[in-house]
């Protein structure tokens, strides 16, 4: 049994302290959310009054907090009550710059430290399916690995601070540029007279074949569990894609690197999110599409 402390007990964080509690281990979490401390007690997580209270006897410290700020005000704020060797772990997608920062300053505090983002969503994390991709010195992956495969299916290790950040938003530009690519293929085939279940057929089994159409298929139909079928309720919202977009752009802006379909997915879920459609699934943008003039 491991003693961990859980720092932001949201969406995410909440069901992933509840997977260390099941799995043995003695978690006390905080959040500054009433409604998400309540829900982290009744699945077992021990409520601390303070992050401070929280963190003081752990041996992990894990945070799952919403941007990069966040995590760096909270590292700012309650390191120095981490108790010596103690490992601390950032679960969040935050920028590249922001997590080797949050590195540095572990490292100050001489703790070892790893950034760990995650993909599988919410579900995963219920579900302690999540792929974690993570990023700081190998005993320090070393150390982390048996609690993080209490969350996950998949633990990563992709190299040096930051690494794991990277791999996440090189991921998600991924699949919001496929995502994009799937749903005007299926506005084109519309328009020319082509039914969605033929198009999937045919596209499924050959080279357009890409997991935004065989698991997370845009339009009703072919797949009955993605979120088409149920009225685009996330999921992965469009707001946390645009977020991931976003942040693929700085890293591209900062290290150079030519993105121009990175930077033209990130400009079309602006516009999906701008026109309110934040809190629906990001497969949503068929819609989208579909209304603009050719
Ligand atoms: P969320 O908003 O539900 O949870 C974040 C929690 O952090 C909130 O409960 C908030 O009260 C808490 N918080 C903020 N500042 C705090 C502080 N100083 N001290 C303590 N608690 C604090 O967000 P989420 O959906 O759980 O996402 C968390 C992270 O996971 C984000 O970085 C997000 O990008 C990433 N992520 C989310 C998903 C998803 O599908 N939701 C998937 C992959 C990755």
């Amino acid at each position: 049994m491991t003693s961990i402390a859980f720092i932001g007990l949201g969406n995410m964080g909440g069901p992933m302290a509840a997977n260390l509690v099941k799995a043995g281990h003695s978690v006390t979490g905080f959040d500054l959310s009433p409604a998400s401390c309540d829900q982290a007690r009744n699945d077992g997580v021990t409520i601390a009054g303070s992050a401070h209270d929280a963190v003081r006897e752990a041996e992990i410290v894990i945070t799952m907090l919403p941007a990069g700020k966040h995590v760096l005000s909270v590292y700012a704020d309650l390191l120095s009550s981490v108790k010596d060797g103690a490992l601390v772990i950032d679960c969040s997608t935050i920028d590249v710059d922001s997590a080797r920062k949050a590195h540095g300053m572990a490292q100050e505090r001489k703790l070892m430290s790893l950034d760990a983002p995650v993909s599988g969503g919410v579900g995963g994390a219920k579900g302690a399916t999540l792929t974690f991709m993570a990023g700081g010195a190998k005993n320090a992956f070393d150390r982390a690995e048996p609690i993080l495969s209490k969350m996950g299916k998949k633990v990563v290790h992709c190299g040096e601070a930051g690494a794991g950040q990277a791999a996440k938003i090189c991921n998600n530009m991924i699949l919001g540029i496929s995502m994009i690519g799937v749903a005007e293929a299926f506005v084109l085939g519309e328009k020319l007279g082509l039914s969605h279940q033929a198009l999937f057929d045919v596209a499924s089994t050959s080279s357009g074949q890409c997991w935004s159409l065989t698991t997370y298929c845009p339009v009703p139909g072919p797949v009955p569990t993605s979120p088409a079928n149920n009225g685009y309720k996330p999921g992965f919202a469009a707001a946390l894609m645009l977020k991931d977009l976003k942040l693929a752009q700085e890293a591209a802006l900062a290290s150079g690197a030519s993105t121009p379909l990175g930077a033209e997915a990130a400009q079309l879920y602006a516009l999906f999110n701008g026109a309110g459609h934040e809190g629906d699934d990001f497969s949503g943008i068929v819609n989208f599409l579909r209304g603009q003039k050719g």
